[in-house]
């Protein structure tokens, strides 16, 4: 049964798409997907207790430009600035995009279990699938690890990973790919993309989406930001995204 099943993967490559985007949970069905040409991002001053002289930052910055990087259309992920705001839902700011690591207290008190080492939330439009604001949390408590050799839980090969959530990907059935929702111990397979990611990134944004060219949408402002009467207007659902620590199924 291996032997064929392997014959048949070598002979019919296109069989490998694994790749999926996300969608919008409800009867439009309809793929996620930003309208902005840059997806601005904050960043949490703070970082992880676990890391020092802010390289944990530098590893989301090296995450951005791994997807930043794909030659195609695609948003392009854009730091903006440090902040100290710790608030997932941005007061004042309701389309504020931006990464935080989560004290033990803030995971618990967000009912987050203690598994998963991060948590990407996507607000949208659940008609259209437009993305509206992006938020990506890290668990704190675990032991997170920046550089080579990896001596816990990689930032750049998790934030490569939520960043991908952060851009419209979904989880990827090829174990291989950046999407690949398991990961193990030491894991740093994901920091960069491999064909299959690629292809997914590149496909979702092959094509203009209906909803990013009409008139009043304010998409093509390249702020990556909306006004708070729109989100008021808008009937905007969470979309969550884990990224679960399972070692040895890999
Ligand atoms: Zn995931």
């Amino acid at each position: 049964m291996r032997l064929s099943f392997i014959i048949l993967w070598s002979l019919c490559p296109f069989f490998l798409l694994s790749w999926t985007q996300e969608r919008v949970n409800g009867d439009s069905g309809a793929g996620l997907h930003w309208c902005t040409s840059r997806v601005n991002i904050w960043l949490n001053e703070d970082g992880s207790s676990k890391i020092s002289g802010g390289k944990d930052l530098d590893a989301l910055r090296t995450a951005m430009d791994v997807w930043n990087s794909v030659e195609c259309n695609h948003p392009e992920l854009v730091e903006v600035g440090l902040t100290q705001d710790r608030d997932k839902h941005g007061k004042g700011t309701p389309a504020r995009n931006f990464i935080v690591w989560r004290t033990r207290d803030e995971w618990e008190q967000a009912g987050y279990s203690f598994s998963a080492l991060a948590m990407t939330t996507l607000w949208y439009d659940p008609g259209s699938g437009r993305v509206y604001k992006g938020t990506m949390e890290f668990n704190d408590t675990q032991n997170w690890s920046v550089g080579t050799p990896v001596t816990g839980t990689d930032v750049w090969n998790t934030a490569s990973h939520e960043f991908g959530h952060f851009i419209g990907m979904d989880h990827s059935k090829d174990p291989n790919a950046t999407m690949y929702p398991y990961t193990g111990g030491h894991d740093m397979v994901k920091r960069d993309l491999n064909n299959d990611d690629i292809n997914g990134i590149c496909s979702i944004y092959s094509k203009p989406y209906k909803d990013c060219s009409d008139n009043g949408c304010g998409c093509t402002n390249g702020s990556g930001s909306i006004s708070m009467g729109m989100v008021a207007l808008l009937l905007l659902i969470l979309l969550v995204f884990v990224l679960r620590s399972k070692a040895g199924e890999y």
